[in-house]
């Protein structure tokens, strides 16, 4: 194999390592740790873990964090009424709505709820005009690693030329234009475009979100190339009930090809949490910021 891995789970522990000794600042500060408020509706079991998993790296970190699970039959006004209220604690500097929401609540409305200072998630479309616009703002956990991930390579991204398969609003779209804002050329690739194979092989840094299984194999890769691998595939189970899990590039063959490539699992996906603690961290830094100049200080 000629491809250096790009190892997302260690990447993803010098994040939380950053993350906890800033939490400690901050409480060390401000008398109070950052917080965060994950909302859950209905029981997904998927959706349960994922929640379960956030609290506990908040612990972890010393970040305050509250949970509101609610049931399937919460109504709009009820989870909308749950937001407002977030909206107006000190002590909450980030919300989360769990995604995917039952179908009888409108998706739309709730996310748009959040005050765009707590959406941690960065899908607030005030975040992303902001974003899009250059402004501060949160963005996306997903893209927010995959960029950490790619910046540890040590490659310099500005000149090079960017291809990101998927063109998702929580993925696709964010880190395309993350990679432009570091001044990548980037092209961005989706279920219609003409001879994905020959856009691939131009691209020196390759982003694959897509959600097919090991879809781009070794004639989609351009010799030397940075490969991020956002795919997450379940195609069985071992023995054990354990699940298989394959990303959206066939690993072995770009691997020969590749300058450097994140496996999967073990590669971006443990980032997305890392950064949602970062989003956090940020969040309450800049709510503090922000009390700090009201009060008349000269932060
Ligand atoms: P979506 O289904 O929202 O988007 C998939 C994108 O891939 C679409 O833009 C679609 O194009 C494109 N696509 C589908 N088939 C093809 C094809 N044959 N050729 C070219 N493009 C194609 O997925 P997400 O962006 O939400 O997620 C993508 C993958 O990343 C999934 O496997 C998901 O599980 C994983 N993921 C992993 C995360 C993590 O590790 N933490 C977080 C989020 C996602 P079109 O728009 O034309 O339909």
């Amino acid at each position: 194999m000629a491809a250096s891995i790009i190892n997302g789970k260690a990447v993803a522990k010098d994040v939380r390592a950053e993350v906890a000794g800033e939490v400690q600042e901050f409480t060390k500060a401000y008398g109070y740790p950052p917080g965060l408020a994950v909302i859950i509706v209905g029981d997904d079991p998927a959706s349960r873990v994922y929640v379960s998993s956030k609290k506990k790296m908040c612990e972890s970190l010393g970040i305050h964090s509250e949970e509101y699970a609610m049931p399937g039959s919460t109504s709009q006004e009820e989870l909308i009424a749950t937001i407002r209220r977030l909206n107006q604690d000190p002590k909450i500097h980030g919300i989360l709505v769990q995604l995917p929401l039952p179908r009888h609540l409108d998706e739309g409305e709730v996310l748009e709820t959040i005050d765009p200072r707590k959406d941690v998630d960065g899908f607030h479309p005030i975040s992303v005009g902001n974003f899009v616009v250059g402004k501060e703002a949160f963005v996306p956990c997903t893209p927010m690693g995959i960029m950490r991930l790619i910046k540890e390579t040590g490659i310099e991204i500005k000149g090079k030329r960017a291809v990101v398969v998927g063109r998702s609003n929580i993925v696709g779209k964010p880190i395309a234009m993350l990679l432009l804002s570091e001044h990548a050329t980037v092209t961005i690739c989706h279920s219609r475009t003409v001879d994905l194979p020959k856009v691939c092989r131009e691209a020196d840094i390759l982003v694959a979100a897509i959600g097919r299984p090991e879809m781009l194999d070794g004639s989609y890769i351009k010799p030397g190339a940075v490969v991020i691998d956002v795919g997450v595939n379940e195609i069985g189970k071992t023995e054990e009930g354990k699940r298989i899990l394959v990303g959206d590039v066939k690993f072995d063959e770009a691997a020969e090809i590749a300058s450097h490539i994140t496996p999967v699992p073990g590669g971006v996906g443990p980032m997305t949490i890392a950064m949602l603690m970062r989003s956090t961290m940020d969040a309450a830094w800049r709510a503090a910021r922000k009390r700090g100049c009201e009060c008349g200080c000269k932060s």
